[in-house]
């Protein structure tokens, strides 16, 4: 293809996207495929000669979209939402055919003072202090192993990357047990080792960590010759929405010297509305937030903004040229590579740009609470509903439920939940609670409407049979 054909299937594709999207609730929301039926409707073997465009198409038509999970479906309400607003999409449009690498200033400017202009608007609609500096990353595990690799080089006064981890006191890491498995995995690649993460239990119904038990792991770790290095707190869970209380934990933190980074990949985006920032009170004393745009907000993924009280911390970690480190931002030139993993970078502020602007904190402030509002008023019908118990309360859109009235209560939900989901209606996934097999709904999709939800409570209390 020349980009004189690209201007013929440039236009099929945005009529094909309109369409898809027209079309988006008619379609099953989890693909309803068995295994192996794309793999064996693929030809084992690459073409050797040019195939046309139209073939191409038609099969991406037939063989793979009945293979698609439809994460933009209005009656997603598995995992969390990975929303792409159709102006964040136009933006990635862009993005493509432009393809610059923006890793340093010179390699694009715009892109880099772009960045630092939307970050810091994104920084003030989620109402953190003007000392916070951001950055986007591609993915908020990236966040999270660059906080952790932070808290690494900070504890060990910034020799872990030349000189190794061998020799060294043990690292210590602090969160509780309702984290994202991101911050393993950044356990893990930052050689700390797995054993070194402390799970601190959760109290009450925000599932927070216990700051005394906090506390009295990190005096136990200092006494046995450990090296405490950070904690992880969470707004927002993945399993149920756990959220810690970040004052308390902070003032462990302070206390202890210790780097802290708050993930809040998903609850973040809330933050834009005041009323739910309560939640995270406190944050502003945190040295690293994390929160994912490209989760509920609506920016096409990967789009992650990461929060630094102060930066330098991250740039003395990431950053090749040490040297580079004492003019950084002095003579207003910022090169992003140096905060984060990858040194390429797409250009990802421009469809946070287009987001903001074309709907305005307003209107992306409206989505947010009617998701809310839905999720608290299907879980109360529910509730009501003879059979139905809520376990976990709504944190924000987010609550968890079973039917009860069978033996095997994990049993009779797996079953439940494969119904459903096989129903193609709407999609739901699980998790467990205390131990017990429990199905998840968060309302979150861009273009969901009361209905939907309306719908949600249709299906499975038609399908549990009440
Ligand atoms: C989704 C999520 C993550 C992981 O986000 P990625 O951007 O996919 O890496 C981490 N933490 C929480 C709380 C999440 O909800």
């Amino acid at each position: 293809m020349n980009w004189e054909d690209f201007r013929h299937w440039g236009r099929r594709a945005a009529d094909w996207a309109a369409d898809y999207h027209a079309g988006l609730r008619n379609r099953p929301v989890r693909a309803q495929v068995a295994p192996g039926a794309v793999l064996s409707a693929l030809p084992d073997a690459p073409p050797e000669g040019a195939e046309a465009m139209q073939a191409i198409f038609d099969d991406f038509e037939q063989t793979l979209m009945p293979g698609m999970t439809h994460w933009q479906h209005p009656r997603f309400f598995a995992y969390f939402p990975a929303n792409a607003a159709p102006v964040s999409v136009l933006a990635e449009y862009f993005v493509s055919a432009i393809a610059a690498q923006c890793m340093l200033w010179q390699t694009s400017p715009a892109a880099t003072e772009l960045e630092t202009r939307v970050c810091d608007w994104m920084r003030q609609a989620i109402g953190l202090p003007d000392g916070f500096t951001g950055v986007i990353q591609d993915s908020a595990s990236s966040a999270t192993l660059c906080a952790v690799l932070t808290m690494r080089e900070r504890a060990l006064d910034w020799q872990g990357n030349r000189a190794g981890l061998s020799g060294q006191p043990r690292l210590r890491v602090y969160c509780s047990d309702e984290v994202h498995t991101s911050v393993d995995r950044a356990i893990w690649i930052a050689g700390l080792g797995e054993e070194n993460l402390v799970r601190i239990p959760t109290q009450g119904a925000t599932r927070a960590m216990d700051a005394e038990a906090l506390r009295a792991a990190i005096a136990a770790d200092r006494a046995a010759g450990h090296l405490p290095a950070g904690i992880i707190a969470c707004t927002g869970g993945t399993s149920a929405g756990a959220s810690d209380d970040i004052a308390a934990v902070m003032d462990v933190a302070e206390a202890e010297g210790l780097y802290t980074h708050v993930d809040a990949a998903w609850a973040g985006s809330a933050m834009i509305c005041p009323e739910f920032r309560s939640l995270w009170a406190g944050v502003e004393r945190a040295d690293s937030v994390v929160m994912n745009p490209h989760k509920w907000l609506g920016a096409q993924f990967d789009c992650t903004t990461h929060f630094l009280r102060n930066p330098d911390d991250l740039v003395r970690t990431l950053a090749i040229q040490p040297e580079y480190l004492k003019t950084h931002g002095a003579d207003g030139v910022v090169n992003y590579s140096e905060w984060s993993v990858p040194l390429g970078r797409r250009f990802r502020a421009l469809k946070l740009w287009f987001l903001i602007r074309a709907h305005g904190l307003e209107g992306l402030r409206e989505m947010i609470r009617n998701h809310v509002t839905w999720a608290q008023d299907l879980a109360a019908r529910l509730e009501a509903t003879e059979g139905f118990e809520i376990v976990t309360q709504p944190m924000l859109s987010l609550f968890t439920f079973r039917h009860l009235g069978a033996e095997d209560l994990d049993a009779h939900n797996q079953d439940l939940l494969n119904r459903i989901n096989d129903d193609g209606r709407i999609y739901l996934t699980q998790t467990r609670i205390d131990g017990a097999f429990v199905i998840r709904f968060q309302a979150g999709a861009f273009t969901a409407t009361a209905e939907d939800v309306a719908m949600a409570y249709d299906v499975i209390t038609e399908l549990a049979g009440t």
